[in-house]
């Protein structure tokens, strides 16, 4: 199997480029994910998750920029009072295999301690982003630190890493859409994609 070089996100030459709609449309293989399985999964996520920390100081903290979305719907579906907040993290591959550096290029604003986290997160592929942030994470002193990702893929796991929810398990093959891009482009797609590498 022939991979773009999905850590870069600028392995596809095409998309190194201002594409049009119809570039754009041949790059979606096919959905995998409907916008209405995503809706059912998260209701339930957000339920499940109001009912666990109800009464208890929550603060999301979503990775940008792929989870933006998966955030703005999780948070809608979650009953229970929160807070969110914003974090930026970056691996560093070294051609198409991670090096294993991850890197805090926007830090959260504030002060975790007295809160359980909850990372959402928009996929887990070698699991070394999340491994690292958790780490982070966890050294600032907070109540606990849980991860609900959208997507997993956990053939594609490289570290000892286990999300305590993902909504999905996927193949490994490359996806687009509901925040995932390729080329910052596809991040609108309301559902979930294969991403086309012949087209
Ligand atoms: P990890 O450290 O788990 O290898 O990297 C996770 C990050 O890699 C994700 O947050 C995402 O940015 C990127 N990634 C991994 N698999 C995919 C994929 O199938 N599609 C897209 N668009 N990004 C992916």
């Amino acid at each position: 199997m022939v991979y773009l070089n999905y850590k870069t996100k600028r392995g596809d030459s095409t998309m190194d480029k201002i594409c049009t709609q119809e570039e754009l449309n041949r790059k979606i293989k096919r959905v995998v994910i409907t916008q209405e399985e995503i809706a059912a999964a998260i209701e339930k996520a957000g339920k499940q998750i109001s009912e666990q920390y109800d009464g208890k100081p929550i603060l999301l903290v979503s990775i940008l920029k792929g989870a933006f979305v998966f955030m703005a719907d999780l948070c809608r579906a979650i009953s229970a009072p929160c807070e969110v907040a914003f974090m930026c993290a970056k691996s560093y591959y070294d051609g198409t295999e991670s090096s294993g550096v991850v890197k805090i290029t926007m830090d959260l604003d504030r002060d975790i301690s007295g809160y359980h986290v909850i990372i959402v997160e928009d996929i887990v592929d070698t699991g070394r982003t999340l491994n690292d942030v958790v780490r982070i994470l966890k050294g600032r002193n907070p109540l606990s630190v849980s991860v609900v990702t959208l997507l997993d893929k956990p053939s594609r796991r490289l570290v000892d890493f286990k999300a305590d929810v993902a909504l999905f398990t996927i193949p490994d093959f490359f996806v687009i859409g509901y925040g995932l891009d390729c080329g910052e482009y596809f991040r609108n797609l309301p559902y979930i994609a294969e991403y086309n590498q012949e087209g």
